[in-house]
């Protein structure tokens, strides 16, 4: 299936397809049962109304199936709405009809706010809004007034009934739809987060985030005197030759692979992230002496030495380079990575697929 567009994703598209799907289908057999009930009380106007809204339901499963979500979303709520209104003038408001239009606003009115949403697009929501709870105002006063007609109204006992399912669906629909909107929206902050904090090609943590966690070390650092902070760059060697020999995507491989390795340190407190396009920055893992650190590095770059990647019957192999420093009081952590940098531009200098530190 194509990805929607953004246009549509804020446009009130809250719910999955899926769980729209399952709301039309629910409703459409909520119409199927009320259609027996308007029988049983010879409402004969209802009977007709109700079997608009089954077909407007087979529609919109229809429409929904043609990945038109915004378009049955909208034939959805008018359903509730013209149905809800329709019910109170043939049968009275003392059923409690009204009370759908609770659900119905807050469906409409919960992407007001969302971000992009365009001024039309606000409009339409406004409009309807007030349309809505216009349409209750008016109703309820007509209802009480006696100005609706009455040939066809329920009697106290049904009414009664009614009246108590009604009031429990419309607060059902406000917390459906509250609870659907908070749960999608927590969602997307959750991408969103993942999205700003990690590399998209091989999910570990990115520059940003990187940064983050060296600003916070650096400050702990300052505060207590004989923690070791420690870093390292890696970059890969002759990487350009691997994306010229192979193709990109045999490079993109490499670079997962890379992670594959670092990621069997993550055990022992090894932090890392993608720095740049081939280079990346370990953090070395507390209550860990330099030597020993430089001991864990040796061990990455001989694992990757070692490491042969099969793409497409190729056996590509490549080696990494590593430069590591160790903070001293006063750093900035411009200043720590500059210098495990100088060492990575040493061991590139004196052959490569080796660690300085
Ligand atoms: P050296 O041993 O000196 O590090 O040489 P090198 O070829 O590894 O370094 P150079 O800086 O010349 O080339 C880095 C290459 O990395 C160039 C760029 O196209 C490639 N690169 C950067 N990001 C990506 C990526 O996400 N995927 C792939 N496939 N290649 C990338
Ligand atoms: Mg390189
Ligand atoms: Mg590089």
């Amino acid at each position: 299936m194509r990805d929607r567009t953004y246009k549509q994703v804020v446009g009130g598209d809250y719910l999955s397809d899926k769980q729209y799907f399952v709301v039309a289908t629910a409703l459409l057999v909520v119409h199927l049962i009320l259609e027996a009930f308007y029988i049983w009380l010879g409402a004969t106007p209802m009977v007709i109304i109700n079997i608009f809204s089954i077909l407007t339901y087979v529609v919109s499963i229809f429409v929904l199936i043609r990945n038109k979500v915004l378009l049955s979303i909208w034939i959805m709520v008018f359903e509730v709405y013209l149905h809800a209104l329709c019910c109170c003038v043939v049968i009275g408001i003392t059923c409690g009809y009204q009370l759908w239009l609770y659900g119905t606003l807050s469906c409409v009115f919960l992407p007001f706010f969302l971000p992009g949403l365009n001024g039309f697009q606000k409009k339409q929501i406004g409009i309807f809004s007030t349309i809505i709870v216009a349409s209750f105002m008016i109703i309820t006063a007509l209802g009480r007034r006696g100005l609706l007609p009455t040939r066809y109204n329920a009697t106290f006992e049904v009414a009664s009934a009614l009246y108590y399912v009604n009031a429990f669906l419309g607060f059902s629909a406000i917390m459906f739809y509250a609870a659907a909107y908070n749960i999608r929206m927590s969602e997307k902050n959750m991408e969103l987060q993942m999205a700003a904090e990690h590399d998209f090609l091989t999910g570990i943590y990115n520059r940003q985030r990187m940064q983050k966690i060296l600003d916070s070390e650096i400050l702990r650092a300052q505060v207590f005197s004989d923690m070791h902070l420690m870093v390292a760059i890696a970059d890969i060697d002759y990487f350009k030759k691997i994306n010229d020999t192979y193709g990109h995507v045999a490079g993109d491989e490499a670079l997962k692979e890379l992670t594959n390795v670092f990621a069997r340190y993550l055990d022992a407190g090894l932090l890392y992230g993608r720095w740049g396009g081939e280079e990346f920055l370990l953090i070395a893992p507390e209550d860990m002496s330099y030597d020993e650190f430089a001991k864990l590095l040796e061990d990455i770059r001989q694992q990757v030495e070692d490491n042969e990647l099969l793409i497409e019957n190729a056996k590509i192999k490549f080696t990494i380079s590593i430069g590591a420093a160790i903070y001293e009081k006063g750093d900035t952590s411009e200043q720590l990575v500059n210098l495990a940098d100088d060492r990575l531009y040493k061991a590139k200098e004196t052959g490569r697929n080796k660690v300085v530190y």
